[in-house]
């Protein structure tokens, strides 16, 4: 797709997407890289359901390192399930997922974070575009909801997110997982438009080299997929665990980030390298995550969407070591050091 046209036209004229209507299993390789390579770039795949007066949509590979959505997009289009409504699946970041090995990029090196885009003001660059090309898609299709599959880049178990509390939400999430983070932090991403156009749920399967975490994804779609309805919770007697508003620990401005059992950081922060064992887990006092050299609110701070508080109110420094003040609930902790800085070292809440 030529990247030049892109910056012609108005948002509704440009296309980015490769729209694929009713795959043929044959067409798609014998396996998810094989099924990857097939893909020219973002791709809509649009499946015939049983009452194609209504339709759902699921996005996928916004990431392109988290590859379960896929896995599961490949494994369902190759058992040719016949879904119980029309199903639009779309797959922006194939460029990204594609570059040597395959699912490596997050992004490519010069692009923004597809998931970020999706709030005003939205410029010109690629990733703007799609962005706006997705919401079009809403826009056109009135679908009566979306899932967006993602991994996360630790392992960890499998959780939902969403802006929005209400029972359909636990109901989309609930094909999936029991865990539930509901959060007012506005970052830009695609479930965020939730409260204004459709019910849209993040879902987390988990680490992103873990079959499970395929699984997981492959179980979930079937599910939204073939249900007759997937807005109201049936007779499950799955409970969702919830976390609200979860607060960032981020890296302060010119602080820097690495892992590892010692102290590895003259001016910065060391994480030990198991810490995502901590995922969904609780720690408290005696816990120590790591190290920070210099002083503790100079290089970390917690960030919630409505400022900034001082590390120093949620965790200590004891000769150099760090520890929580008090138990904390720890998740989406990552030992990536490209996503601590761009994003966050993790998440926490403090228990009730
Ligand atoms: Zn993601």
């Amino acid at each position: 797709m030529a990247v030049g046209s892109l910056h012609q036209g108005s948002s509704t004229e440009m296309e980015q997407f490769r729209y694929w209507k009713n795959p043929d299993p044959d067409d798609l390789g014998e396996n998810v890289y094989e099924f990857l390579d097939s893909l020219t770039g973002p791709t809509h795949i649009h499946l015939s359901g049983q009452d194609s007066s209504r339709c759902r949509f699921a996005t996928t590979l916004l990431h392109g390192n988290e590859p379960s959505g896929l896995h599961a997009v490949f494994t369902l289009l190759k058992r040719q399930i016949t879904p119980a409504i029309d199903i639009h699946i779309l797959i922006p970041s194939v460029d990204a997922a594609k570059q040597a090995p395959g699912f490596i990029y997050r992004m490519l090196p010069h692009q923004k974070d597809l998931n970020r885009c999706f709030q005003p003001p939205y410029g010109d660059s690629e990733q703007d575009l799609l962005a706006k090309e997705i919401l079009h898609k809403l826009d056109s299709y009135h679908p009566e909801c979306v899932i967006d599959i993602h991994n996360t880049s630790g392992s960890s178990p499998s959780f939902g997110v969403t802006t929005f509390m209400d029972a359909k939400h636990d109901a989309l999430v609930s094909l999936f997982t029991h865990r539930m983070i509901v959060t007012d932090i506005k970052l830009g991403a695609l479930m965020e438009i939730s409260e204004n156009l459709v019910p849209t749920v993040t879902i987390e399967c988990g680490g992103a080299q873990d079959r499970e975490s395929h699984l997981l994804a492959t179980e979930g779609l079937e599910r939204y997929m073939t249900q007759e309805e997937v807005l109201t919770i049936g007779h499950t007697d799955m409970s969702l665990e919830f976390f609200h508003n979860p607060l960032r620990l981020e890296l302060k401005e010119g602080s820097e980030i690495a892992y590892g059992d010692h102290c590895l950081m003259d001016d910065g922060v060391t994480l030990l390298p198991d810490i995502e064992n901590h995922n969904f887990g609780y720690v408290d006092k005696p816990d120590r995550l790591g190290f920070v050299s210099g002083n503790l609110d100079d290089t970390l701070a917690v960030k919630n969407p409505l400022g900034e508080q001082k590390a120093s109110q949620f965790f200590e420094l004891r000769d150099g070591a760090l520890y929580p003040m008090d138990r904390l609930k720890l998740f989406m902790v990552t030992t990536n050091p490209e996503i601590a800085r761009k994003d966050c070292l993790f998440y926490l809440v403090r228990p009730n």
